[in-house]
């Protein structure tokens, strides 16, 4: 899978932009601020992740009241072109060769790509939220049914949020609460299913590669932790609903009096220990690092493992922090797809690399 051309429109800081890339390394290089993380996250939102933007106006170039973005990508032996129209105030517009597609999720079936920036150390240390996120980035990249089940399982959740905070004043709200009860047991089923498989492929390939990357010191354990009842979360979505429904019906009372959803999937969380420790309260910087860039690498592998082809490898900021034997480790590691990798303009990286270097200055190409 690869991107062979890239065009922008008031893009972030890029008024226009064509760029031709390289089938394997991309080197994107330039000093801070002049448009090298912006070039990635476009061809991220080209693959279906927004993961700087929480709006799509905050990509639309300051001033302007529009953006567009297009990719020449070629994938599963074919070639496609991407488009993304973003307008202010109106929604987006994708296509995929001339057709238009019902959702972002459609664009990721197509075109797959794994980031790694610096924001992912949070995948780590922060709160169940940000690994949920990371689940369902890849679970959803590689299964449409996972994808319709999570965004209907988010509209459930939201109206029922909205139900359980509006019952005091409106208590006739509460009539259809156990309507919205059993679909979101429904559609968490499905999530909890897909979930607990693909953390048992991460379970095979992660740990090897964080082995690896801390010279065979560190052990990587990963622990799947889903609503308390599920007995088996890798069973089918059939027979986890039932389970799921009753960790529901024993909370509907908390669930009223504290106005909350307290019952589901939404509560998830990916357990990350090193060396049997919580990595979350006790690994050091470095230790994250590795951790979070082997569950991104991981992630990859599965991706090439299940479509055949390695998805476009997005590495913004990683190597400049790492020292030579683990730079050395990343790009033995990332051979096989096409690469992108940002770095500043006093690295002596683009040598190390070779691939194609493109040098970015105020959101244009030198
Ligand atoms: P660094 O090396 O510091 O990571 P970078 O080259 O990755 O720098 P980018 O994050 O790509 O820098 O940002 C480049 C510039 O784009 C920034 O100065 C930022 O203010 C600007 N920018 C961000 N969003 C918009 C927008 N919507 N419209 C115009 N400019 C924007
Ligand atoms: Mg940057």
């Amino acid at each position: 899978m690869r991107i062979d051309r890239l065009e922008l429109d008031f893009f972030r800081n890029y008024v226009h932009l064509d760029a031709v890339f390289d089938p394997s390394v991309n080197v994107i290089y330039g000093d801070n601020a002049q448009g090298k993380t912006n070039l990635l996250e476009a061809v991220a939102y080209l693959s279906g992740l927004s993961h700087r933007a929480r709006y799509d106006r905050e990509l639309i170039q300051f001033g302007v009241d529009h953006a567009f973005l297009k990719g020449q990508v070629f994938s599963r032996e074919r070639d496609f072109v991407l488009e993304a129209e973003l307008h202010r105030g109106a929604r987006r517009v994708l296509r995929s060769n001339g057709v238009k597609l019902k959702n972002f999720a459609e664009m990721a079936g197509t075109f797959q790509s794994v980031l790694f920036c610096p924001e992912d150390l949070y995948l780590i240390r922060e709160g169940a939220a940000a690994r949920r996120k990371y689940l369902d980035d890849c679970i959803c990249q590689l299964r449409p049914r996972y994808a319709q089940a999570l965004s209907e399982y988010k509209r459930l959740h939201e109206h029922k949020t909205r139900i359980l905070r509006d019952s005091e004043e409106k208590p006739s709200l509460l009539d259809t609460l156990d309507e919205f009860s059993l679909s979101m047991a429904k559609a968490g089923a499905v999530l909890i299913h897909y979930r607990a498989h693909f953390i048992k492929r991460l379970r095979q390939a992660a740990p090897a590669i964080h082995g690896d990357f801390s010279g065979g010191r560190e052990r990587l354990n990963l622990r799947y932790e889903t609503v308390s009842t599920v007995t088996d979360p890798e069973a089918s979505p059939k027979d986890i609903f039932p389970q799921l429904l009753a960790h529901q019906e024993s909370h509907r009372a908390a669930e009223i009096a504290s106005r909350q959803c307290l019952s589901g999937p939404h509560k998830d969380d990916l357990v990350v220990e090193i060396d049997g420790q919580s990595a979350k309260s006790f690994a050091s910087q470095g230790q994250t690092r590795t951790a979070a860039l082997s569950l991104k690498l991981a992630a990859r592998e599965i991706f090439q493992q299940d479509t055949g082809e390695y998805p476009v490898l997005l590495l913004d900021d990683v190597l400049s922090e790492l020292d030579p034997r683990r730079q050395e480790f990343v790009l033995n590691r990332i051979t096989g797809g096409q690469v992108f990798i940002t770095c500043c303009e006093d690295d002596r990286l683009p040598a190390m690399l070779g691939g194609k270097v493109l040098q970015v200055r105020g959101g244009k190409l030198v």
